[in-house]
């Protein structure tokens, strides 16, 4: 079974700690192997000096016996030395210690160094060994020297003890300090989810506490205070557009309204009812209008609608265009001109295009003079663009307003263009529409007064199937 903490700051403690605990271990084995070796080393030297030692104190007798020389007894009361000779025979021995005998030792080997070693004897013992082989007087004799280990043992035991108490006791600390240390990390995610926890639709102008910029946990309520910017300004957009759209719809029910009491309020003929119902079916026209921009502009913020790119003749889109709105311009007696010759075709969605002219073309004849003329241009600019302007002699737009009329229900003059008809959507749908095909709408000054929109659209050449 796995067990899973759901707790972040357990699970790191509990890595962190394991993490180390595996460190240690290996420390402290590597520190006691080391410990060890140093000690056993110290050892081979104080054996190896016993050695030269022995060698020195080795007299010959008169009946080629061996001895020690008898000044230095008490250092060979201490020392475990055998001398053998040559043949295997063993010649003096020094052994200060009872009940532990060593293997004997056989004849025929070659020793040309020092050979150490450490044994076990018969109760435990642990001894380290030093073999050598001498020429002493012209005789070939074989040197054991002994010396326990049970020092070395004991120093190296009582270090591993230490390391038994301190390991633990290190580990504890250690998972204590990482325990808070991981709280410390982690508090400022419980002071995000406290405060995540507090914002809804009526406080979305909180804000996550940000405690170390440059960390990231930093970065990540940065980021997220950026997501809440954005959710909080849709949210201003749609308040605002839910109110504005209410409020047109408002005013033009109004004004239907008052029209249908004022003409009540007295008898009239029958011409005059006429007058009235025309007046009734115009205003209701307008709010046909405005009720088909909010469809379209609440189907285009839905994020299902799609383009349908096909090769288009735009030329012809244009000049059809024109046709349609003719009859509006003529009414104030204005001129649309379009002198394309050469045929432009493309690939872009033919019903936005549409939509897009009529509308621009809508406002110029809306907001240009009696009499003026309006120019449509289409061209390539470079090998991928296409361009396609709608010029008027209007008034013109202020160039702080700019950017601000291509917003929802935005109008210079409220009054004048809600007579004229105008809600302020036509250019947000443009600006959509453009902007969905991968094109841009600007506004340029013109030559004369007025103002000249700007489309540019990706352009992608292709045949259409007149062409074809
Ligand atoms: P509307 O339905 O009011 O025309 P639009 O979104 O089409 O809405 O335009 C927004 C505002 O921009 C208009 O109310 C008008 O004040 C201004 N505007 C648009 N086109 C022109 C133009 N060709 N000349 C002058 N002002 C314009």
């Amino acid at each position: 079974m796995v067990f899973k903490f759901k707790n972040v700051r357990i699970r790191l403690t509990l890595w962190y700690s394991g993490t180390l605990f595996m460190i240690l271990l290996l420390y402290a084995g590597i520190a006691i192997l080391m410990v060890y070796l140093n000690l056993r080393k110290n050892m081979d030297n104080q054996l190896e000096h016993d050695y030269e030692m022995v060698e020195s104190l080795i007299e010959f007798d008169s009946d080629d016996s061996i001895r020690f020389d008898s000044d230095d007894g008490p250092f060979l009361n201490e020392r475990w030395v055998e001398i053998w000779s040559d043949q295997g025979t063993l010649l003096l021995e020094s052994r200060p210690f009872s009940g532990q005998s060593l293997p004997v030792f056989k004849s025929g080997q070659t020793i040309t160094s020092l050979k150490f070693q450490s044994l076990v004897l018969n109760n435990k013992a642990h001894f380290r060994e030093v073999t050598g082989k001498a020429n002493i007087e012209g005789s070939w004799l074989i040197f054991r020297l002994l010396r326990s280990e049970d020092t070395m043992l004991k120093e190296i035991n009582k270090f591993f003890i230490l390391l038994l108490i301190a390991l633990p006791l290190a580990l504890i600390i250690s998972a204590i300090g990482g325990y808070l240390l991981a709280g410390k990390l982690l508090s400022p995610i419980d002071k995000m989810a406290l405060t995540a926890k507090k914002i809804s639709s009526s406080s979305l102008q909180e804000r996550l506490p940000v405690m170390n910029p440059d960390d990231e946990l930093g970065h990540l309520s940065i980021t997220l205070n950026e997501l809440l910017e954005r959710i909080q300004q849709s949210f201003e957009q749609l308040k605002q557009f839910t109110f504005d759209a209410a409020h047109e719809l408002r005013t033009q029910l109004t004004t239907i309204r008052s029209i249908g009491e004022v003409a009540l309020q007295e008898p009239k003929k029958n011409g005059d009812y006429r007058d009235v119902i025309g007046s009734m079916l115009e205003e209701n026209n307008r709010l046909t209008h405005l009720v088909n921009s909010l469809l379209f502009l609440a189907h285009a913020d839905s994020k299902v609608s799609k383009t349908n790119p096909e090769p288009t003749d735009i030329t012809e889109i244009i000049h059809h265009t024109i046709e349609v709105i003719q009859p509006l311009a003529e009414e104030k007696g204005q001129i649309i001109q379009f002198d394309q010759k050469e045929t432009i075709t493309s690939l872009v969605d033919p019903t936005l295009l549409r939509q897009t002219l009529l509308n621009l073309l809508d406002n110029a004849i809306k907001y240009g003079p009696d009499l003026s003329t309006i120019t449509v241009k289409a061209y390539i600019t470079g090998e991928k663009s296409l361009c396609i302007s709608v010029s008027d002699q209007g008034a013109g737009i202020p160039e702080e307003y700019r950017e601000k009329i291509f917003e929802r229900f935005f109008r210079l003059d409220k009054s004048r263009t809600r007579d004229s008809g105008g809600s302020g959507l036509g250019l947000a749908i443009v600006k959509w529409a453009v902007e969905i095909q991968g094109g841009s709408i600007h506004l340029e000054k013109t030559e004369n007064r007025g103002n000249s929109f700007v489309i540019i659209l990706p352009y992608n050449h292709a045949k259409t199937e007149r062409d074809k």
